[in-house]
């Protein structure tokens, strides 16, 4: 009998030390509100037939949107004291795929990474020249100000002056924040992904992280799996993540689940890389591991209740 066509979509807001005790109740109730309206957002387009990378795009901007993820607004500083952000969005049916590193003053990095998919002959776009195609494109453009959150200023603080860089929702005291992702199945069995993030918390100017480099923190391709990543991204480009997954499903035969689990508990964790991602299959089966204290997440099959998730369960 053949299967019938499904639908599924997961999200994540980051992944670091996010424990209980690190947030308050309320904190806990914003994040909770927040990840399940991005849900709602994106499947909602999959339920009325929509495309995979438009539920992607769509969960993705709505999450840049909210100063409580470190992507869009509320983007961590680098170490020069400003935002530089990273974004990519891959079509798992054309495996066409757009990305931006470093960009300034975007208000939806995730829609310059879509023009550059939809509307540009490339994959990757770098400051100053992916800021020069944004206004050609008619994107928005936001002051410093838009950008900034206390937060995540104070979290820079701790860190000026030093050489230490980190996850922006790692124990530093503060609150935890993360970068944002996305990935979906549709009616159609076509899958996308999409990334976006302000990056580690006092980074180097100019440091490119996991989150815009195709099949390390972002990947879709219809054979296989849709997979979006959050973490320490030095680990994610160097173990190639998002494409590993792709090729033990691919090459080896294995579950979308056996390769999730074998990547990030086992080849990631060996090297001290920490972080998560969330993933989905072409037959709608969603995972979302992760090896760290924490990961903002949620995720939604057709016909089933929405999940949302924090913490270890
Ligand atoms: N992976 C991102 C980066 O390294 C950070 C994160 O996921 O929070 O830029």
């Amino acid at each position: 009998m053949e299967k019938k066509p499904s639908f599924a979509l997961a999200l994540h807001g980051g992944a670091g030390t996010i424990t209980r005790a690190s947030l308050t109740p309320h904190m806990e109730q914003e994040y909770r509100a927040a990840l399940r309206q991005a849900l709602e957002v994106g499947y909602k387009i999959l339920r009325e037939e929509g495309s995979a990378l438009t539920a992607v795009e769509a969960t993705v901007v709505h999450l840049e949107d909210c100063p409580l993820f470190n992507a869009g607004r509320g983007s961590v500083f680098n170490k020069l004291g400003y935002h530089e952000m990273d974004a990519a969005l891959m079509c798992g049916k054309t495996l066409e795929a757009g990305a931006i590193t470093g960009v300034r003053n975007i208000r939806n990095p995730i829609l310059l990474a879509s023009e550059v998919l939809h509307h540009s002959d490339h994959v990757l776009l770098s400051h100053p020249g992916a800021e020069d195609f944004a206004r050609n494109q008619g994107l928005a453009f936001e002051p410093d100000a838009y950008f900034f959150t206390q937060q995540r200023y104070d979290q820079w603080q701790a860190l000026r002056d030093t050489d230490v860089y980190m996850l922006d929702h790692s124990e530093t005291g503060e609150k935890k924040f993360g970068t944002v992702g996305a990935v979906a199945v549709d009616l159609a069995g076509d899958l996308a992904a999409a990334t976006s993030t302000g990056g580690m918390t006092n980074k180097n100017f100019n440091r490119v992280g996991d989150t815009p480099l195709i099949g390390a923190g972002t990947y879709a391709n219809n054979k296989t799996c849709a997979v979006s990543c959050t973490g320490h991204g030095e680990y994610f480009i160097r173990h190639v993540v998002a494409y590993d997954i792709s090729c033990l499903m691919e090459y080896k035969g294995m579950s979308l689940a056996q390769a999730c689990n074998l990547v990030v508990h086992q080849k990631l964790k060996q090297y001290g890389g920490e972080g998560g991602l969330v993933a989905v299959s072409p037959t709608g089966e969603v995972t979302l591991p992760f090896n760290s204290e924490g990961m903002y997440r949620a995720s939604w099959v057709a016909g089933g209740e929405p999940l949302v998730g924090i913490y270890q369960e």
